[in-house]
């Protein structure tokens, strides 16, 4: 664990994908691994959408780049995600920060995939 996870609890008791993570608020689960787990957006915008999330508890993507292994985890999930449900291709997204979209801070990646993705699918 880095400095800079140990500044941040691994689980957030008030984080809703800390909980969905526990298994206390349920969720459409999709694929899951020791180290993290990856379950459909209930507001989809796009024919696949599932939200790639790591278990332990980082605010955003600039947390969670201090974890280059976790990271890459991550991507391999999303590809894998995208071949088990669509032609392998994705767009991958981290809004990160209020300003730029963020409504939960856990971090996850929305996998965007299936069809010709609009522009502004997210
Ligand atoms: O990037 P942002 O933080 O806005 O994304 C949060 C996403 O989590 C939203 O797309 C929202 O639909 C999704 N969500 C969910 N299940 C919940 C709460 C939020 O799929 N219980």
């Amino acid at each position: 664990m880095t400095e800079t996870s140990l500044e941040n609890p691994a689980v957030d008791p008030d984080c809703i994908f800390c909980q969905i993570v526990a298994g206390r608020i349920p969720a459409e689960i999709v694929h899951e691994s020791d180290k993290l787990i990856a379950f459909r957006d209930t507001s989809p915008k796009a024919p696949v959408h599932v939200l790639v999330v790591p278990r332990q508890h980082y605010r955003d993507v600039r947390e969670l780049a201090f974890e280059p292994q976790l990271m890459s985890e991550v991507v391999r999930a999303a590809e894998e995600i995208a071949l088990q449900e669509a032609n392998g291709d994705f767009r991958l997204v981290f809004n990160t920060g209020a300003s730029a979209g963020q409504s939960v801070f856990h971090v996850h990646a929305h996998v965007l995939a299936g069809e010709e993705l609009a522009e502004g699918a997210l």
